[in-house]
């Protein structure tokens, strides 16, 4: 099943339970623009070397559109396509004042030198400089890509309109970005898994966490959840997973990784070393956290999958199939268009002291934070009461309403 089509299934799902008309259907599940770009530029040793860039605009009923930027050799349209109705939804979840949209290059950001980095980036925004802007459409970073590649766009956006930090967020905290949007998509897997641990009437000391992933949201969320006395027993990156039953001593793991700095876990040595894909499939775990690539739960392996707890902390990890077999045995899965969507919140606090030229201190940001998922995750779970659905249909009822609503405001 491609990317696209996993994310109509879940739309459909609600559609079904709204009744919704199936031209209504259409016009919501179809991106509004599609651009496809040419990115070439001179290799470091002077060859040229050209790239795929894309732009999907899924949606702007509720606001300018709202997604990230990935650089990863795996991206192709029906994936960005997919990335982007699923950023309408999760703006519109947790009732931001955005739609949704998703960009990328199709390229492996490992085999680029930091300034080659710079020249693709640049080259991009040359390509895309009208389709992006503070009103109209806002990266943000994703998988392959970090504040650097932020600030590169704003510079190189700014040649072509002025002065306007607000075209991107997740940009570095010294130039306009806003303090804590690096550790934001983490911390909101941290505040959301706390909080649905506590509807569950479970304690936190008896739920035992593995993380797939220890990139950006993986780190953060394992630091957050330790602190909130889980014992985490897994975390795993391409080197392998790095496992102990009483718990890992996060603190250490964090520390080993700001010293390694290629970002990796390989090497560390204070703990049990298994295989990547083993993590997934651990026995004694209450709560787990995919937090890397999408489609790592499917129906192959879904039955291995012995966590009763799912949260969602990457973009689309479980395939439909899989994610039904889970729901018809009962484990609960927190869905990733509101478990990750601390980023996208904490990017909507840039934007918006951006545009007021006021800077918000770090308390602030994790406050306002913790208000608007904890706010969101209520409402999921009434939903999901009410209708006595799973809290991804729920999430999309939720979803699809307000973004019908606002589309029916704005008239034709
Ligand atoms: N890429 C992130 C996501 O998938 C953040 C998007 C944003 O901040 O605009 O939600």
């Amino acid at each position: 099943m491609r990317a696209f089509e996993a994310v109509q299934y879940y739309f459909d799902q609600a559609a079904e339970i709204l009744e919704l008309p199936a031209a209504v259907r259409e016009t919501l599940l179809m991106a509004k623009r599609e651009v496809t770009v040419q990115v070439t530029i001179e290799r470091d040793n002077g060859e040229l070397a050209t790239f795929v860039g894309y732009r999907v605009q899924h949606n702007n009923s509720r606001g300018p559109m709202k997604g990230g930027l990935r650089y990863h050799h795996e991206v192709n349209l029906d994936e960005v396509r997919s990335l982007a109705s699923l950023m309408t939804w999760k703006t519109a979840v947790v009732d931001l004042p955005y739609g949704g949209a998703k960009g990328g290059i199709g390229v492996n950001p490992r085999e680029l030198s930091l300034r080659e980095k710079e020249r693709l980036t640049r080259a991009f925004v040359d390509q895309l400089r009208d389709v992006v802007g503070p009103d109209r459409d806002i990266p943000a970073p994703d998988m392959g890509t970090d504040f650097r590649v932020m600030s590169w766009f704003r510079h190189q956006w700014e040649k072509y309109h002025g002065f306007n930090p607000a075209v991107i967020t997740g940009k570095p905290v010294e130039e306009y970005g806003a303090k804590g949007r690096e550790e934001a998509t983490g911390r909101g897997v941290g505040i959301l898994t706390t909080k649905l641990i506590g509807r569950l009437g479970k304690k936190a000391e008896k739920c035992r966490v593995a993380i797939q992933g220890f990139g950006n949201v993986g780190s953060h969320a394992a630091k957050f959840l330790h602190d909130a006395q889980f014992p985490i027993v897994a975390v795993s990156d391409v080197t392998g997973t790095y496992y102990n039953p009483e718990g890992l001593n996060i603190p250490d793991i964090l520390r080993y990784i700001l010293e390694h700095p290629q970002g990796q876990l390989s090497g560390y040595s204070n703990c049990e070393h298994l295989p990547s894909d083993a993590l997934l499939e651990l026995e004694e775990v209450e709560i787990l956290i995919p937090a890397a690539l999408g489609g790592v739960i499917t129906a192959e392996n879904v039955d291995r999958i012995r966590a009763p707890i799912i949260i969602e902390g990457a973009n689309g990890p479980l395939f439909p199939l899989a994610d039904k077999l889970l729901h018809e045995r009962g484990v609960i899965v927190l869905p990733d268009i509101l478990a990750n969507a601390g980023g996208v919140t904490v990017s909507y606090f840039e934007w918006v002291q951006n545009r007021q030229h006021y800077r918000w201190s770090l308390d602030r940001v994790r406050r306002e934070l913790e208000h608007t998922l904890v706010d969101a995750f209520e409402h999921v779970w009434e939903t999901s009461q009410q209708h006595d659905v799973s809290l991804r249909t729920a999430a999309f009822i939720i979803a699809i309403r307000r973004v019908r609503r606002a589309w029916e405001l704005a008239g034709r």
